[in-house]
């Protein structure tokens, strides 16, 4: 803390000290580079944090200066007056470019945003209004009391404030849990929404927040230029940006600022040779996705983690700790939690679920079993949200859930586990827990604008609930931990840990027990057992014919879509039918490897910006 402190002092003081040593021209080169750090942070916000490819920055950035070099210069308003009307243009476009991010897949938004960016350029290039080609010129001065903008020394001082509040602020979002939402829904979109998150608002938010900063820094740069002309906001700048990010290290906003700030002062060296120059970040930038994908910023982490596998390195000497059951909730009054009628699900030809009809009394320990691809999965996934029934309703606590969204159905009281591990690669396990325990909805982070401190009390809140989950799942070693790092078994541990971290009524697991050893299965056994005392339905998808013996009140046998049997472990063992489709096949089952793709969604292909 206290060196903390030291260092920030350092920079506060640096930061004062800096102008008093550098020429004029020398101060403007500094002024350009922070309203690039601060197109950076936007740009940081967008790609690297929220995974959404952005390329509408430099649009962003247009309106920004633009709105305030026409509002003053042919409606004359004042500097400031215009800069919060640019600003709120400049937002608005952001919400604008986030309206298809409603329905969209990400790649198709990047087209999109791409499309917005070239439509700018073409608007501002020669429409009347913005000067054409010669721009707009005779911006006044900003005002400020006591100081005058005029200087670029003053000035200076003006984007310094301005660019670290909008750090500070950036790295606030980051940090909590809005920032911890856009991560999630980066790393793994379908499992933040199955743990609550509203993934088209969470990706307008991404482009709301990359506007904002590419309004801000529009402002400042027109009250530094006072001079706006189309090649400052060309396509060919939108590529610096991107590079500038990319070099950085796109995940770290810090990074994003030393790309900016770095390449900016590069630039200015290599102004001489600018036809090279382009050609030349742009083989860095090649050059970084494929030998340092997390740039600049990311290089230390991977040079401790090289360093660590070399000297065979333990960190910790962490241990998976026993589980601390719940306590017993006293038995309430029973009845249907889950009713579906006559669900079916068709993938065009093909019939993955048939007129399926099953009832879930609350309590219960429902088992699920069937042959691969006999549709287990697909139910889980209707009964989830992730896939609309072709047929037939969901009914959840009383209510039709046919159609709804994975994330209302999260915040109804499902959640759920995944047949191939979908933790959040990149957060730690404690965030990984934490995204769970955030029930609130996305409009709530209007407390970010006006009423940080409740984010901070929240924030507090989650943390002592999460420290709390970790410590029942024996999960407190690896806290800190990324997931991909641990033994599966703690991973699928940690998976459950996650899906009761949002405090379900029902929970869906699926094949939980795949892969786990045999003290590891126990130990699943306790774990489910304590789940449903303390309360919550538990639906269990398993191919480990022991586990759902033991496990299960009520078992229902599936087999090509349709429900063949149902009924206690003992009646369901007896049943011709599920002797002949899936006991007597047992041995050929195991034998088949699962489908690979659990939700049915094409296997997640690394993107550009994850
Ligand atoms: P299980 O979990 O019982 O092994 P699934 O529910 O995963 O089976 O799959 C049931 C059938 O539906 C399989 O034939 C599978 O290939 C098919 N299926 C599942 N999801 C999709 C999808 N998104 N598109 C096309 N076919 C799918
Ligand atoms: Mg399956």
């Amino acid at each position: 803390m206290k060196t903390r402190l030291t260092g920030l002092a350092a920079i506060v003081i640096a930061a004062w000290a800096l102008p008093y040593g550098l020429g004029s021209y020398t101060i403007h080169v500094v002024n350009i580079a922070l309203i690039y750090a601060l197109l950076a942070i936007g740009m940081g916000l967008a790609m690297g944090i929220s995974g959404q490819i952005n390329l509408a920055q430099v649009a962003f950035f247009g309106v920004g200066a633009y709105g305030v070099a026409i509002l003053t210069t042919h409606s004359g308003h004042g500097f400031w007056t215009a800069a919060v009307l640019a600003l709120l243009g400049s937002v608005a476009i952001g919400l604008f470019v986030g309206v298809p991010a409603l329905r969209m897949q990400s790649h198709y938004l990047g087209i999109v945003t791409l499309g917005l960016a070239l439509g700018f350029i073409n608007w501002i290039t020669n429409a009347h209004v913005t000067g054409g080609a010669d721009g707009i010129s005779g911006i006044p001065v900003p005002t400020l009391p006591g100081i005058d903008l005029s200087s670029e020394y003053l000035y200076y001082y003006l984007e310094a404030v301005v660019f670290a509040l909008g750090l500070v602020f950036g790295l606030f979002v980051v940090h909590t849990a809005l920032g911890r939402r856009l991560r999630a829904m980066r790393d793994d979109s379908l499992a933040a929404g199955a743990m609550g998150a509203e993934i088209p608002l969470l990706r307008m938010t991404a482009f709301l927040l990359a506007s904002f900063y590419g309004g801000l820094a529009g402002i400042l740069y027109a009250g530094l230029i006072r001079y706006v002309a189309p090649e400052t906001f060309s396509i060919g700048n939108m590529f610096i940006l991107l590079a500038m990010v990319i070099i950085g290290g796109r995940r770290s906003l810090v990074g994003c600022v030393i790309g900016a700030i770095g390449l900016t002062l590069v630039r200015e060296w290599l102004s001489d040779f600018s036809t090279y120059a382009q050609l030349g970040y742009g083989v860095v930038v090649v050059l970084m996705v494929v030998f340092a994908p997390t740039g600049l910023a990311g290089i230390p982490a991977r040079v401790r983690d090289q360093y660590r596998r070399r000297r065979g390195h333990r960190t910790t000497r962490a241990e998976l700790r026993p589980f601390t059951p719940y306590a017993p909730a006293p038995t309430t009054t029973q009845g249907a939690l889950l009713r579906i009628d006559a669900v079916s699900k068709y993938f065009r030809g093909l019939r993955a679920l048939h007129e399926v009809s099953l009832t879930v009394d609350a309590g219960e320990i429902r088992g699920i079993v069937g042959p691969n691809g006999s549709g287990k999965t697909t139910l889980f996934n209707v009964i989830s949200g992730f896939y609309r029934a072709t047929s037939g309703t969901v009914h959840f606590a009383g209510t039709d859930t046919t159609t709804a969204r994975p994330y209302a159905l999260s915040l109804a009281g499902t959640a759920r586990t995944f047949q191939n591990l979908r933790l959040f690669g990149q957060l730690t396990v404690r965030e990984n827990i934490l995204v769970a325990l955030d029930r609130s909805r996305t409009h709530t982070i209007w407390r970010y604008a006006v009423w940080q401190p409740g984010v901070i009390r929240q924030e507090r809140r989650l943390r002592a609930q999460a420290d709390a989950v970790l410590e029942r799942y024996g999960l407190t070693d690896f806290a800190e931990a990324a997931p991909a790092s641990l033994p599966y078994g703690i991973q699928r541990r940690i998976e459950i840990a996650r899906a009761m971290a949002a405090g379900p009524r029902l929970l869906l697991l699926d094949e939980p027990a795949a892969g786990l050893n045999g003290e590891e299965v126990q130990q699943l056994v306790r774990i489910v057992r304590s789940i449903r005392d303390s309360g919550t339905t538990v639906i269990l998808i398993e191919h480990n014919m022991g586990l759902v013996m033991s496990l299960c009140e009520k078992i229902t046998v599936l087999s090509s879509g349709q429900v063949i049997a149902e009924g206690t472990p003992q009646e369901v063992v007896a049943t011709p039918e599920v002797i002949e489709a899936y006991l007597g096949d047992s041995e050929l089952t195991d034998l088949v490897p699962d489908p690979p793709a659990d939700t049915g969604q094409p296997r997640r292909t690394k993107e550009a910006t994850s």
